[in-house]
């Protein structure tokens, strides 16, 4: 696997050529558990953007897939996703070491869910409809709406879940008959790159899925602000966000799906079972190492159980095996990057400084790689940085709430947040549960652990964007509304 990516020629996919960057620039890829190098990617810019969508609008407009039956396309989704299935143990190892989470994760949750998604939004695909609303016999003409393919997708993707957010995206672009160019992370580029080589394998004609890999300033910002582009499905921070909403509206109003950042409360009532609540609790958070933006981070836990919760939380920590996602017995990989594990050190240092105790971890692990000690932090004021702001590290902050506190009361210190992701909730009484499901500001409430095996509509409230992912709903933001008045 290393060898074939060391020696691979940084190209990225246009119109169905495996091409260089124009300016001939190049980035380089890490595996963030040891620093090496995995690969050498083009760095592309506005100029490959442009041959990029340039190509998108012709497969859009003269190419066959806007010609093909809904069942071909189908078909194709469907051919896709058996691929990535022959080959999930190669791609898990790929990502795994281009963005350091173990194989068991990979497999289990980014590719599970991946190709549950491609083949879900394949089956959309013969479904997407308009409407006849219902009209008297002898009218005098009559009217109903189309709907259409929205037409050019711009995709910008980051780097803690590299596949999976490409492959949902993907799937429900090519399903609603659009065609697209994506933007992958850079610190994470190799699973799409492969992704872009399966496409072509199994058939998705030139032109409709483009990669253009490159930095975020330069690649990123030209999609996000291209006057061609009809829609950017984008997931990453809130800062960058608003960045590609502003180049939306500075260019051609280009619809936008913004999946953004999170600070996710957990809210544990004493009747919860408090050993589940305490293992997901962890597990969660642990999961990619905390680089998760649904990851439940403010634990709020009424006071009768806040010590036996934070004990059992910190045994739990003590037992999990941290070392490089792609070896065998690793519970925890390492973090992205350094910036990444010094961004999330000032935060907690900052609010330590200001008077929150560290109670297991709280540092980086000697030696080499990326890694960061499981974290659990309590004393934390509401207004301080490791309360407000996304760490994205393994870090809990948990705080006591009274035993005798409102669900009001409770979901007032949960939606104390610019953010409004995800919200979890442990609690077997249903009057609590269904209280607090319509108290949270949340684009989710995950009660219990959650349980089903549908596919969801997913995305934020408040700072953590607008538009949701997924099926009917997801599917609709890819589609544009045709009303016909006909007349006889
Ligand atoms: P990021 O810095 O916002 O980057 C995301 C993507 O945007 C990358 O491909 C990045 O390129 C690109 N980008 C950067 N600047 C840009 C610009 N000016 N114009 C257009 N594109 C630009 O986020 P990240 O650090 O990769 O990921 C972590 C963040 O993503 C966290 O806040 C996390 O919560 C959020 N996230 C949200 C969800 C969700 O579904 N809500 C899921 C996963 C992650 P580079 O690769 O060059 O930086
Ligand atoms: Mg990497």
């Amino acid at each position: 696997m290393r060898q074939v990516w060391a020696t691979r020629p940084p190209q990225l996919l246009i119109d169905g050529q495996w091409q260089m960057a124009a300016a001939g620039n190049t980035l380089e890829v890490d595996d963030p558990s040891d620093g090496s190098r995995i690969a050498t990617i083009a760095a592309g810019d506005g100029q490959d953007i442009d041959l990029a969508v340039a190509a998108a609008r012709r497969a859009f407009r003269d190419g066959p897939w806007p010609r093909l039956p809904a069942s071909r396309r189908a078909a194709l989704l469907f051919a896709l996703a058996d691929a990535i299935e022959r080959e999930q143990h190669e791609l898990a190892l790929l990502e795994s070491l281009d963005a350091g989470h173990t194989l068991d994760s990979i497999l289990a949750v980014d590719l599970s869910i991946g190709l549950r998604s491609l083949r879900d939004h394949a089956g959309w695909a013969t479904k997407l409809a308009g409407e006849t609303p219902m009209q008297p016999v002898d009218a005098a003409g009559m009217d109903y709406f189309l709907r259409e393919p929205i037409g050019v997708a711009g995709i910008i993707t980051p780097w803690n879940a590299p596949l999976l957010m490409v492959l949902q995206k993907l799937a429900t672009a090519l399903a609603a008959g659009c065609t697209a160019v994506i933007k992958p992370a850079e610190l994470a580029p190799l699973s799409a790159l492969r992704l872009g080589e399966l496409c072509a394998e199994v058939g998705i004609p030139a032109g409709v899925v483009n990669i253009v890999t490159g930095t975020g300033e330069a690649a990123g910002q030209a999609l996000a602000g291209h006057p061609d582009v009809d829609i950017v499905s984008f997931t990453g921070s809130t800062a960058v966000g608003k960045r590609i909403m502003a180049a939306s509206a500075n260019s051609n109003l280009k619809r936008l799906v913004l999946e953004l950042g999170g600070k996710s409360p957990v809210l544990v009532f004493a009747d919860a079972d408090l050993d589940r609540a305490a293992q997901a609790i962890v597990e969660e958070i642990c999961f990619k190492s905390g680089q998760y933006c649904a990851a439940g981070s403010r634990v709020f836990v009424q006071r009768s159980v806040h010590d036996a919760l934070l004990q059992r939380m910190r045994a739990m920590m003590e037992r999990l095996s941290i070392g490089p996602g792609h070896l065998p017995g690793s519970d925890m990989g390492p973090m992205i990057s350094q910036r990444q594990r010094d961004r999330a050190q000032a935060i907690i240092d900052h609010s330590v400084a200001a008077g929150a105790t560290v109670l297991r971890g709280g540092h980086a692990r000697a030696g080499a790689g990326c890694f960061y000690e499981p974290t659990l932090i309590t004393d934390a004021h509401a207004d301080m940085r490791v309360s407000r702001e996304e760490i994205f590290a393994p870090a809990l902050v948990v705080t006591p709430f009274d035993d005798d506190a409102s669900p009001q009361q409770v979901a007032a210190l949960a939606n104390d947040s610019h953010y409004g992701l995800s919200a979890k909730l442990w609690s077997r009484d249903l009057r609590t549960v269904h209280q607090l499901i319509r108290l949270l500001q949340s684009g989710q409430v995950v009660v219990n652990g959650g349980g089903g095996e549908a596919i969801l509509p997913f995305g934020g409230v408040k700072q953590s964007g607008f538009g949701r992912e997924n099926g009917r709903v997801g599917l609709s933001a890819f589609t544009e509304i045709k009303a016909v008045r006909l007349g006889y």
